[in-house]
This record gives structure tokens, C-alpha cells and sequence, in this order.
């Protein structure tokens, strides 16, 4: 076995019209698979798609909202019928706010606790009743966050879901082991991207940087390794496992 390939497996990733989800499309796909790519809004997705093909790697965009019990079954059907199936799913998306704890409204907490964790046991559920209906072995990644297990002041309603996808991740670990599929979970502390660039490098984040035992934040490389372990045939022991990939900012001292 070649470790870390993933030569024919095909992979759908959540939330990949931006951020890390785009960054893991491009990863699994460098690593051989066939990468399913969704998102709510599938035109987003047609560049990715496009700029991958043109690697010479294997991708298709579908739309999803993770959301929805009926976008999740009609993406699977779509998946099935254009790959036949998957072999692993990276539950990826998600949605954060920030506010004060008195701040937030039912609105706000149904937000995102619906994407980041209902969304992702839904996708998780209708994956794994196909994996076991056809017979396929197979592997789920649920992308959670340090936030899961420490606490940090305005994401409280964020923090819970993670906690709680951390969590649903040993559940079905143990309850899916039986039909060869893995579920494993990739904790990731801040990562710099795009979208938080203007706070990393602000005086907020220059102390949040500081609070970190290895001085940096990560970055959506940095995730490569433990995706494509949990992903690949290398990780074929793990099961029920959380990975942390934050430069130790978890462990940092009190
Ligand atoms: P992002 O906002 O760039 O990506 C989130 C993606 O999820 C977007 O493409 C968005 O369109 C998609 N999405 C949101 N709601 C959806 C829905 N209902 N259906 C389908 N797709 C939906 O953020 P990101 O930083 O790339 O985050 C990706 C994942 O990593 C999230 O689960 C996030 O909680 C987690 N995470 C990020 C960091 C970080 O520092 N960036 C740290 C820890 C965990």
C-alpha cells in the first residue's frame, strides 16, 4: 500500500466553495481521488472544478445545503449516480458569529447549530446508510475546532455545536466500525485564511498569537497531513479519534 494515496477513492467535501473546504478539494485531489465538491450556491463551485480539471485532477460540483434533510438526499443521489458512490466525506461546512452571550438570539443559535452540527450528522447519517447498503468500507471527517474542548469569549453557541460534533464523532465511530467505516475528527485551532487575514494581523490578534505556545498561526496547509491520513488507507487503525492541529494553542498554559 502506498500511504497517503488516494488513487480512485472518491471524496465529497462540504463547504467547498471557499476557505479550508476549497483547500481540502484541492489536497484529496493532488492525492489521487475523485472529489465531489458542494456548496449551496453550485456556480461558485464551477471555477474550482474547472482550475482542477485543468490539473489533471478528477472533480465534479453539486449543490448542497447541509441544512436540509432533502438537499442532503438529493446531493447523495447526485453523487451516486454521477461517481457510484463515495468512499469518504469530509463534513466541513460551517458557520460562526460573534457575539456576547446576552447578545444572541434563537436565530442565531438555530444558525449555527443547524449547520455545524444537525448538518453534519445528516450528512454523516445518509453517507454512511449508503457506505453500509452497498457494502463499501469507508471513512467520515468531521472538521470541528479546538473551540470543541476550550472556551473563548462570543462563540458560545459555535463552541457547543463543535463540542457536541466532537462528541457525535465517537458515537458513530463506535457504532459504524462494525461496517468498516471510520469517523475521526480534525480539530483545527486558527487557521489563517482570507477571511480572517484583517483580524490575525490586528493588535487582537498579534495578542491571540501571543497566547499560542508556538508563536504562529496555522495555516490550511498545515492541515494536509492529518486530512490525508484520516482520509487514507495509512489511517486504516483510527477510528473515533480527534486530531488537533492549532501549534499547540490548545495546551497553551494558564
Ligand atoms: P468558510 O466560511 O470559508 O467556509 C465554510 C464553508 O461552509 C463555506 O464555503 C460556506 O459556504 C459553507 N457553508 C455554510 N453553510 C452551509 C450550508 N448550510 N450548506 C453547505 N455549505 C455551507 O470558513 P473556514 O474557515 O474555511 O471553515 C471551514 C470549517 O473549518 C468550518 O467547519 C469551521 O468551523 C472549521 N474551522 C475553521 C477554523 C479557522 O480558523 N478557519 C478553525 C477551526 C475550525
Amino acid at each position: 500500500m502506498k500511504l497517503f494515496d488516494l488513487t480512485g477513492q472518491r471524496v465529497l467535501v462540504t463547504g467547498a466553495s471557499s476557505g479550508l473546504g476549497l483547500h481540502f478539494a484541492k489536497t484529496l485531489a493532488a492525492a489521487g481521488a475523485r472529489v465531489a465538491i458542494a456548496a449551496r450556491r453550485v456556480e461558485r463551485l464551477h471555477d474550482v472544478v474547472g482550475e482542477l480539471n485543468a490539473q489533471g485532477y478528477e472533480a465534479s460540483a453539486f449543490a448542497l445545503d447541509v441544512t436540509s434533510r432533502q438537499s442532503v438526499i438529493e446531493c447523495m443521489d447526485a453523487i451516486e449516480e454521477e461517481l457510484g458512490g463515495l468512499d469518504v466525506v469530509v463534513n466541513n461546512a460551517g458557520v460562526s458569529d460573534t457575539k456576547r452571550v446576552l447578545d444572541y438570539n434563537d436565530r442565531d443559535w438555530h444558525a449555527i447549530v443547524d449547520t455545524n452540527l444537525r448538518g453534519a450528522w445528516m450528512v454523516a447519517q445518509e453517507a454512511a446508510r449508503r457506505m453500509v447498503k452497498s457494502g463499501r468500507e469507508g471513512s467520515l471527517i468531521n472538521i470541528t475546532s479546538i473551540l470543541a474542548s476550550r472556551v473563548g469569549g462570543g462563540v458560545g453557541p459555535y463552541s457547543a455545536a463543535k463540542a457536541g460534533l466532537s462528541q457525535l464523532t465517537r458515537s458513530l465511530a463506535l457504532e459504524l466500525a462494525r461496517y468498516g467505516i471510520r469517523v475521526n475528527s480534525i480539530a483545527p485551532g486558527y487557521i489563517a485564511t482570507e477571511i480572517n487575514e484583517a483580524f490575525l494581523g490586528s493588535e487582537a490578534g498579534e495578542r491571540l498569537r501571543a497566547r499560542i505556545p508556538s508563536r504562529r498561526f496555522c495555516c490550511a496547509s498545515d492541515l494536509d497531513g492529518a486530512l490525508l491520513l484520516l482520509a487514507s488507507g495509512a489511517g486504516r487503525g483510527m477510528t473515533g479519534a480527534e486530531i488537533i492541529v492549532d501549534g499547540g494553542h490548545a495546551c497553551s498554559g494558564l
